[in-house]
């Protein structure tokens, strides 16, 4: 198992599968892009598939959620699923994705053995997709949704930031689209992760606000169907349902004490938080020729030393060295 010393156990994995990225979400990346990881520096996919064989068989990982940077542009993206997929036991395996190049690969993937998906889709405005995303590709992101619906990866869920004078008048837009389409929408507060440490406590858009707006065009009541359990989103019936809106609030509702989470970056580091301040190198071990066991001793030891929370509103807090394309969302 993957036990912290607060009693909490990891059981859902998120693998980075590259930091590269063909948008450049200002939330998220400058407009130059990064530096990216040196090709030898990145894990190959014998290597992805062999870490997470073990996560899965001596760790007790049972999801496993690949992402990136984009996780689409990695070539043996396809493969990487077909072979997590052959796992025993067999986790659930879930893909989010900026959805462009979808509507090539959506079945491919649905036969290797992807579960499910989620899309990030910010606005459905083409001029204010191309400030927020840097390119010109809201039609390919809407194609890609389509793609993944016919494909049957439902329910397609959609993850949406609003950012302060950008797109915070889409929410209702966003929701309505969302129903008509029968995708499954969660507004994710804007953290501080951006590259640029651009974020500011006071500027971003709160779970409240979000809720408020929402509130007058639709009725929104607690969800008390769904058990939320370790899930970072509460959800909210849209209208009395079946429809459902999710809120990820990680800043003015942090969920670490319920957090299951653990991540692998794609070069091979173990973090226990998406605000970790520090690593575990599993990449250089394994190319020493560190056994199954082994690993898993320095994974586990990774996990165990997790803090309580992310400690955003304290003073103290300080923004992790590496950007969210670089760590995986
Ligand atoms: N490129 C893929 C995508 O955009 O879906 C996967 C990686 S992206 C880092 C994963 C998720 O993190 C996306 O839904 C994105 O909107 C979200 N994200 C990125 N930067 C964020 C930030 N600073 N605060 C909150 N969410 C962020
Ligand atoms: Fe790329 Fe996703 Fe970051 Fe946008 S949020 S720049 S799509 S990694």
């Amino acid at each position: 198992m993957l036990a912290d010393s607060f009693g909490r156990v990891a059981t859902d994995l998120r693998v980075s599968l590259t930091d590269r990225c063909n948008l450049r979400c200002t939330y998220c990346m400058p407009p130059e892009g990064l530096d990216w990881l040196p090709a030898p520096d990145l894990l190959t996919d014998d290597e992805f598939v062999r870490l997470v064989d073990i996560g899965v068989t001596l760790l007790g990982i049972r999801e496993i959620r690949f992402t990136g940077g984009e996780p689409l542009l990695r070539r043996g993206l396809a493969g990487i699923v077909e072979r997590t997929a052959r796992l025993e036991p067999r986790p659930e395996i879930s893909l989010t994705t900026n959805g462009i190049g979808l509507t090539r690969k959506a079945a491919e993937l649905r036969d290797a053995g992807l579960d499910r998906i989620n899309v990030s889709l910010d606005t459905l405005r083409p001029e204010i997709f191309r400030k927020l995303a840097r390119r010109d590709r809201l039609g390919d992101v809407l194609d890609g949704l389509r793609a993944a619906a016919s494909a049957g990866l439902a329910p397609v869920k959609v993850n949406a930031v609003l950012m302060r004078d950008l797109n915070d008048d889409e929410a209702v837009p966003l929701l309505r689209f969302c129903v008509d389409h029968g995708y499954e929408l969660r507004f994710i507060e804007q953290m501080p992760l951006d590259a640029q440490h651009g974020w500011r406590r006071d500027e971003m858009v709160t779970a409240d606000e979000i809720l408020a707006t929402l509130r007058t065009s639709f009725d929104i009541s607690p969800d008390t169907r769904r058990e939320r359990g370790s899930a970072p989103a509460q959800t909210f019936l849209v209208d009395g349902g079946p429809a459902r809106v999710g809120v990820i609030a990680s800043v003015t509702r942090p969920f670490c004490g319920n957090c299951d989470r653990v991540r692998l970056t794609a070069d091979g580091q173990v973090r226990n938080c998406l605000f970790a301040r520090t690593e575990s190198d599993l990449r250089g071990p394994m190319r020493a020729g560190a056994s199954d066991a082994e690993l898993a001793g320095l994974w586990r030891r990774a996990v165990a030393v997790k803090l309580p929370g992310h400690g955003i509103n304290d003073p103290t807090f300080l923004q992790p060295d590496r950007p969210m394309s670089a760590i995986g969302g």
